[in-house]
């Protein structure tokens, strides 16, 4: 639709503010463990003791006994609750977070989009913490735990854009895929963004 010239100054504060969070968020898809970043999130279990799909590659490549060590000094962590530790062997990286997402069983609850929300919040929270600028986060609970990938890419993309909006001490957000399924959602949810912002 043409707009007037009296919508332009409007116009142009909203697309400062919509380029100023995309220009912060990144999707990749590859190996997690390979980025050169802050922190990554690792999709831990409640126990902490490291399991499959992610987990087991973040532990390969930091080391397991190192990790498993560091980790024994939480409790565990809850379901949306998110710890931190050091990267141990991973040099390129200052920090893990290590967030507990939900299980999905059946059908989706909002409580459960709550607690995926939960698990993104609470680890930049945790970075803001501890200083961290930059995170790498992977498809929380879309992989074994049986989130679905549509409405987790849905769900993070609106939180993580407002919460972009509220902080500034992030300066990048990557969002790491490992199926092509999530790569797509996420470009879509972005493209989305921006046509409609
Ligand atoms: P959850 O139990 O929380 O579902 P999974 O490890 O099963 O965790 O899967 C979470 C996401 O991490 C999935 O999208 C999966 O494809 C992806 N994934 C698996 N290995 C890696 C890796 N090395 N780097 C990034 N993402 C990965």
């Amino acid at each position: 639709m043409p707009s007037t010239l009296q919508e332009i100054p409007t116009l142009f504060a909203k697309y400062k503010v919509a380029k100023n969070i995309l220009d912060r968020i990144s999707i990749w898809n590859g190996d997690i463990t390979r980025l050169q970043i802050d922190a990554i999130v690792n999709a831990a279990n409640s126990r902490l003791a490291g399991g499959g799909g992610v987990d087991a590659a973040i532990h390969r490549a930091a080391g397991k006994t190192e990790l498993q060590r560091e980790c024994r000094q939480y409790d565990g962590c809850a379901v949306g609750e998110a710890v931190i530790t050091s990267a141990c062997k991973i040099e390129h990286v200052k920090n893990i977070i290590h967030t507990v997402g939900p299980q999905v069983y059946s059908s989706l609850k909002s409580s459960d989009r709550e607690k995926l929300v939960n698990c993104y919040r609470n680890s930049l929270e945790l970075a803001k913490e501890n200083g961290l600028k930059s995170l790498a986060f992977c498809c929380i609970s879309t992989g074994v735990y049986g989130y679905p990938n549509d409405d987790a890419a849905e769900s993070v993309g609106d939180f993580l854009t407002k919460y972009l909006a509220e902080n500034e001490n992030i300066e990048r957000i990557v969002l790491v895929t490992f199926l092509f399924i999530d790569y797509e959602l996420y470009h879509e949810y972005f493209a989305n963004f921006a046509e409609n912002f």
